[in-house]
């Protein structure tokens, strides 16, 4: 594995262990050359997955990407990165066993969706104030109120929600 910082070619691996619930597995990495630490992960792939942009442009699935859209609506909110990690692996796990190749981004963004509910509220309404690009107030009422009929809604309660979408 080439380092990220120094792209030195050959790495070594320091510590290696199973996570997710031995569904990866977590690698150390040091560069001898330069010093720098990483980490990896081994993840079963079970298939290549393309997706289509709303644009109809197909770019290679990329988990990182995925993962990322979700840190950021995760931002400051107390969720244990493991937990974010099972989420996302859920979502490649379901979007891989779908049988298709290809993957609309909007199906991903669905997923993305139904996974922010169950964890966090504010995240989910977070995402989805950006994903579902609201330009009305009834929209925001809309899923302020699928929030409210959840029985799960986390510590915050329904005034989070609120308190952290008006900050946006
Ligand atoms: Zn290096």
């Amino acid at each position: 594995m080439r380092c990220p910082y120094c792209s030195c070619e050959e790495t070594q691996v320091k510590d290696s262990r199973p996570t997710e619930e031995n569904a990866a597995i977590r690698r150390r990495r040091v560069c001898p050359d330069c010093g720098g630490r990483f980490t990896t992960f081994e993840r079963v792939q079970l298939r290549e997955l393309v997706v289509v942009k709303r644009s109809g442009r197909k770019v290679p699935f990329d988990r990182d990407k995925l993962q990322k859209s979700v840190e950021v609506a995760l931002r400051k909110r107390p969720i244990e990165t493991e937990r974010v990690d099972r989420m996302v692996s859920g979502i490649v796990r379901q979007l891989e066993s779908s049988g298709e190749t290809e993957v609309p981004s909007s199906t991903i963004g669905a997923f993305v969706m139904e996974g922010l509910r169950a964890l966090d509220p504010v995240a989910y309404v977070r995402f989805a104030s950006v994903y579902r690009d609201f330009r009305e107030a009834a929209d925001f009422q809309e899923v302020l109120g699928e929030i409210a009929r959840d029985d799960e809604l986390g510590d915050d309660g329904i005034g989070g929600v609120l308190s952290a979408a008006k900050k946006r």
